[in-house]
């Protein structure tokens, strides 16, 4: 990977913008045309899929076998909670510059101010699921370990992989077959890793090209505002918000850690999943970025469970462009509110595709706006997802820079190079 990294972050790019110029062409044809069943309901589609699962396939092996090395590693638990309260501190105070920017943002623009109700889709479709707080905390143990595997339920097998390097690590020099058995798991998972990042610019340009194919640019018209706005937000807050705490927090140049880092996120943006781009992420992180295994093993999964920033940007300036559609003003404690419930609905929101909308369900029901005002955005949420899981991503990212400088578990040179 690493003799050829250049030669694939370009090919990536090259196969994403390809997909969009191609899809944007292709866009118009009907499904039951020879382009829209063989072309981009055949080729593109499963290709795309194919891709979709080679990475999917990875994450749970991943995530278990290096979280168990890590936490093994890391030997003591106070040490792993110093790290723990540190990440999941990071994690939290972004999400909420997240949402207050986007708010603020969103204010400003009045997306929602010169469209009217009657742009509403009527769907019957909303999912108004709403998950208490207490049972997301009770939720996070898991009663069988399988079968959270099974189910890929991220926070359970975190916690699993975790008990199980504690329990490791305490046992030391008698568990040392085990031990070394995990560490061998690891190299072969991530070649695994390697090898499939290879077909990257092919399974990006078919998920890229199917999106713009079926999408198009005009789908989007109604809601141009909308989208931009977030767009816009999500801009400010990757530059603003990780380039100052890379700067000024972890002493990094963004510049650098942008250019490496890009690879990763363009599997996010094509895929629209922050699970299925650990095993990206956590490659990026570690042999470009310089992140010690120990770090990244813990905060990567954990960020693409429950670290959801550009998530949070969506919903601040969803619940603010509904609120002016229905004419429901909203109050300064409403916004509050909206601060704190999507921060919890960042950590509630799977990262899986469009889970995000549904969490937003429970942030505009917190605030008495009415749940139907998904159904206005439903139809343009997927461009979005794709902007929103690339910038979800960079925060995992960041943080796990951040922290792993602080801990002393970071390679300068390999950030250098
Ligand atoms: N697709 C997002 C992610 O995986 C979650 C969402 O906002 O729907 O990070």
């Amino acid at each position: 990977m690493k003799k050829n990294s250049i030669g694939l972050t370009t090919k990536i790019f090259i196969g994403m913008a390809a997909g969009i110029v191609i899809g944007l062409l292709l866009y118009g044809n009907s499904p039951d045309s020879f382009i829209g069943k063989y072309i981009v309901g055949g080729l593109f589609n499963i290709t795309g899929e194919i891709f979709k699962n080679c990475i999917s396939l990875l994450v749970i092996p991943l995530v278990f076998v290096s979280l168990v090395n890590g936490s093994a590693k890391m030997g003591d638990i106070a040490r792993l909670g110093r790290i723990g309260i540190k990440t999941l501190g990071f994690y939290l105070i972004t999400t909420a510059i997240a949402i207050s920017l986007a708010l603020i943002l969103a204010i400003a623009i009045s997306p929602g101010k010169g469209l009217n109700k009657e742009h509403l889709k009527k769907s019957k479709h909303i999912v108004k699921k709403k998950i208490p707080l207490s049972q997301v905390v009770i939720n996070m143990i898991p009663k069988n370990p399988i079968a959270a595997m099974a189910d890929g339920n991220m926070l359970q097998i975190i916690i699993f992989a975790i008990l199980t390097g504690i329990s490791l690590a305490s046992l030391g020099s008698s568990v040392k077959l085990v031990l070394e058995f995990f560490a061998q798991l690891d190299l072969v998972t991530m070649k695994l890793v390697e090898l499939i990042m290879l077909c990257a610019p092919y399974g990006v340009f078919a998920l890229i090209a199917k999106t713009f194919a079926t999408t198009g640019f005009n789908a989007m018209m109604p809601l141009i505002k909308y989208v931009i706005t977030v767009i816009i937000a999500l801009i400010i807050h990757g530059i603003f918000t990780y380039g100052g705490l890379l700067k000024f927090v972890g002493k990094l140049s963004p510049i650098r850690f942008i250019k490496k880092f890009a690879p990763a996120m363009t599997v996010a943006f094509s895929t629209s999943s922050s699970n299925a781009t650990i095993p990206a992420t956590m490659e990026m992180v570690e042999d470009r970025l310089g992140v010690k295994e120990k770090i990244a093993s813990f905060t990567i999964p954990l960020g693409a469970t429950i670290n959801m920033d550009g998530t949070a940007i969506m919903q601040g300036v969803a619940v603010v462009f509904i609120s002016q559609i229905y004419g429901i003003p909203l109050t300064l404690g409403a916004y509050l509110t909206v601060i704190m419930t999507a921060t919890l609905a960042s950590i509630g929101t799977a990262g899986v595709p469009g889970v995000g909308l549904i969490t937003l369900s429970m942030v505009l029901s917190s605030v008495g706006l009415p749940v139907e005002g998904v159904a206005l955005i439903m139809g343009i949420d997927r461009i979005l997802d794709m902007c929103r899981t690339a910038i979800n991503i960079c925060g995992d990212a960041v943080c796990t820079l951040i922290v792993a400088k602080s801990e002393n578990e970071f390679d300068r040179e390999i950030f250098d190079a």
